[in-house]
């Protein structure tokens, strides 16, 4: 329940699929998977591999380093079919700590890859991530089979720990606390071409009470802007055209240097980038989010009308013991400046039902915030105590009361979003391809998200070529499912709807998006 949410991607959107060409790269090698798509041993390289990713878009970026580190150490990325004939010679699995019952998950897992090791030898298991840094060396106590254990801040030591491994017969285990380098400096194969990932900062300086992340990702460390700006610049050379900038406080970026503008500024100068079609970031914190990022993000063309901020709360009484710094009206003011200077905003948000100590009171309060602040769609997560927190040790709410209170935020939440996604109905809507859906195939329509990030499903006109990742589709939407939108060829004809694939955004595009109710502005 950190700040960062993974439901925010598609499926299609977190698999690490090999780039179909070099991306990017921030002060080191790019490194293309080398024979993606392998099939016979001559092409196995030093060994393929696998990275399973749990977890948040740093978590997915992290892994896009592992992987750049693999590469470059000569091992191979394994082929959907060779992963799914388990024809590996190593996983990765790169962990969440911030997931319910994540240490219970990550043995399972590791208990089922045990299996896979008794039958293939030569196969090596690693494990990264939060719960690598969280339960060292008792991960290779409980699960001796596992041959690497890896921290957040050790990635680059990867193929080092493997050979030692393989040499020495046990598992290797390097953790360090504090970061010597950025995993931005590592090589990187990334997962999409067209949409890249960008890292601005790691860990976090707040403590909010049901967070693991400030105790295994540490403080607060910002890149340089220099450092950030010309990874950007190298990613849109390869052929990005949005980037999403990651941190754990986006707006808190330049803060332990006193500069509060810092943030603010480096939107406005990824605006500068010739080439960078959109910029998207996440996540902001509330406490931190100031007018000058607001302005800057509605003046510069290519950062994009999104924003997901999470409430967490929408009583000041659960916020204060959840130690978060802000409170509903601060909240409430912040979503109303931001959509009277961009009406087309959809914002998005995350919440917790049933914090220690919530009564059907606090409860009620956070219903109301959400009934005003008409969020696009919200992640709502049922409580549950992380062991390490603050709040693992507070008077837990009865799990019945904590479950029938997500059901009915849950109800009120997703007639909110079928309302705020029928007002994109009839209107015309940019769209960035980022692939094909899971059943693009199957209806010959092609996926992407528009400037706010709603997921489009594009049918494509007979006899017209398929649009390619990164392409622009200028449509007319002529149905809003509940959570996606649909703009289909035959409605489109009856209506008068438009259809146009364009190489790059038309950013003075006026959009005839919805206008949000009064409410919205509320
Ligand atoms: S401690 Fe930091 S990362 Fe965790 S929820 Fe709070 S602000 Fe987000």
């Amino acid at each position: 329940m950190a700040c960062v949410n993974e439901d925010m991607m598609t499926l299609e959107e977190r698999s690490l699929a090999p780039a179909a060409a070099p991306a990017a790269r921030a002060d080191a090698p790019t490194v293309a998977p080398k024979d993606a798509g392998a099939t016979s041993e001559t092409t196995r390289g030093k060994g393929l591999y696998y990275v399973h990713t749990l977890g948040c878009q740093m978590n997915a970026h992290d892994s896009e380093r592992i992987s750049g580190v693999l590469a470059e150490k000569g091992y191979v990325l394994a082929t959907e079919d060779q992963v799914k004939s388990k024809d590996l010679d190593l996983i990765v699995l790169n962990t969440c700590a911030v997931r319910e019952n994540a240490t219970e998950r990550m043995y399972g897992t590791l208990g089922q890859w045990a299996n896979l090791k008794r039958h293939n030898p030569r196969l090596q298991i690693a494990v990264g991530g939060c719960m690598a840094q969280k339960d060292r060396d008792r991960i290779a106590k409980r699960a001796p089979w596992v041959d690497a254990v890896f921290g957040t801040k050790n990635i680059a030591s990867l193929p080092g720990l493997l050979d030692e491994a393989r040499n020495q017969h046990t598992s290797q285990v390097e953790i360090s606390e504090d970061l010597s380098y950025f995993p931005s400096q590592l090589p990187v194969t990334r997962a999409s071409r067209t949409s890249a990932w960008v890292s601005i900062s790691m860990g976090c300086n707040n403590t909010c009470t049901f967070c693991i992340v400030p105790s295994v990702r540490g403080r607060e460390r910002d890149r340089r802007p220099g450092d950030i700006l010309s990874e950007i610049q190298r990613t849109v050379s390869a052929g990005a055209k949005e980037v999403t900038l990651l941190g754990q406080n986006v707006n808190s970026f330049g803060y332990s240097t006193g500069d509060r503008m810092a943030f603010s500024r480096l939107l406005r100068a990824c605006g500068r980038i010739e080439g960078l079609e959109r910029v998207r970031f996440t996540s902001p914190h509330p406490a931190a989010f100031s007018d000058d990022v607001i302005e800057a993000m509605a003046e510069t063309p290519n950062v994009m009308h999104q924003l997901h901020m999470p409430l967490q709360s929408g009583s000041d009484r659960v916020l204060r013991a959840m130690r978060r710094s802000y409170r509903t009206k601060r909240f409430m003011e912040i979503l109303g400046k931001v959509r009277a200077a961009m009406p087309d905003a959809q914002v998005t948000t995350d919440i917790i039902v049933g914090f220690p100590g919530e009564t059907e009171e606090d409860f009620q309060e956070t219903m109301d915030v959400v009934r005003r602040a008409r969020f696009s769609s919200a992640y709502i997560f049922e409580y549950s105590p992380r062991p390490g927190t603050p709040a693992a040790s507070m008077e837990q709410v009865d799990p019945k009361v904590v479950s029938d209170r997500f059901n009915r935020l849950h109800a009120l939440q997703e007639q909110i979003t079928a309302e705020q996604m029928r007002t994109f109905e009839a209107t015309t809507v940019e769209v960035m391809v980022t692939g094909e859906g899971r059943k693009d195939s199957a209806t010959h329509r092609i996926t992407g998200r528009e400037r706010g990030g709603v997921l489009v499903h594009v049918g494509i006109p007979e006899g017209e070529a398929t649009p390619k990742p990164g392409q622009f589709i200028t449509c007319t939407v002529t149905k809003a499912a509940s959570h996606f939108l649909l703009s289909d060829p035959g409605e489109r004809a009856v209506d008068g709807g438009v259809y146009e694939v364009r190489e790059h955004s038309t950013v003075s595009l006026t959009p005839t998006m919805p206008t949000m109710s009064a409410a919205a502005h509320a």
